[in-house]
């Protein structure tokens, strides 16, 4: 199970002088067990700050975050059983396709064992076997976006992110790669939330879409309902 609720989420972020800006102004959106939400929108409408506040890798100016029933807003990222996918793949250049893939276990203390079983499946998922012993610069970037994938795979978290993961990726590669996520969600069976400022990635990706605009969300709906409102 991992249902996911988002209650009067408010993010204001300081200014030296000033006001502030307030990118997250009090949203509501439940996001059920096994579901793939999209959050979409333009640029700067909030989606980030969103994804990075259900993380926990943003304070939260007003609202909670609850993950199966429990406020997370005080719990630390690596407690929160979550993976997050970043857009520029976060990975460690002077560490080889395997040991990206396996850190995040290694410094939780998994034995080596469980480490070499996970990382390898997780490769498999991905069509990474043969890569194993590279470095993240040997690779093409849909490589590297897989490697990203695959590091958030191995910790069997209940709650995937993503964070624009194929905006650095050409037109061809967004495609292929976007049915790989889809086909993983179906055989993880995992809650994922994805953002994204392509309405195509969104209606082809998501069970439902939230569609944000400065801050605020604007429509929850399936693809096939989203633009049917009068
Ligand atoms: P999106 O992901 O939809 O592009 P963001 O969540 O990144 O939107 O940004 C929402 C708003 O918050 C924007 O106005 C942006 O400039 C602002 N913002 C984002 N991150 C910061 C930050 N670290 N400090 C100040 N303002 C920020
Ligand atoms: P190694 O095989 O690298 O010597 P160990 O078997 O000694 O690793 O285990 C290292 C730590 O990981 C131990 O504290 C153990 O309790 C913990 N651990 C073992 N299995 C798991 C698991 N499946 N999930 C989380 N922690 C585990």
């Amino acid at each position: 199970m991992a249902h996911v609720l988002i209650k009067d989420l408010v993010k204001t972020y300081p200014e030296k002088k000033g006001p502030g800006v307030t990118a997250v102004k009090g949203i509501n959106l439940e996001i059920q067990d096994r579901e793939f939400m999209v959050l979409v929108g333009p640029s700067g409408c909030g989606k980030s700050t969103t994804l990075r506040m259900i993380a926990g890798l943003e304070d939260i100016s007003g609202g909670s975050v609850t993950i199966d029933g429990k406020v997370v807003n005080n719990v630390m990222p690596k407690d929160r059983d979550i993976a997050m996918v970043f857009q520029n793949y976060a990975l460690y250049p002077h560490m080889s396709v395997y040991d990206n893939m396996g850190f995040g276990l290694k410094l939780r203390k998994f034995p080596r064992k469980e480490i070499d079983v996970r990382v390898r499946e997780a490769a498999e998922m991905l069509g990474l076997e043969n890569l194993l012993d590279r470095r993240p610069k040997a690779l093409s970037g849909g490589q590297r976006q897989r490697v990203a994938v695959g590091r958030a795979i191995v910790r069997k978290p209940k709650v995937f992110l993503f964070d624009e993961p194929l905006s650095n990726l050409d037109a061809k590669m967004r495609v292929s790669t976007r049915a790989e996520i889809s086909k993983l969600h179906s055989r993880l069976g995992a809650t994922m939330i994805y953002v994204t400022h392509d309405q195509v990635e969104a209606m082809t990706m998501g069970d439902r879409i939230c569609v944000m605009r400065d801050g605020n969300i604007m429509q929850v709906a399936t693809p096939l309902n989203l633009y049917n409102h009068p």
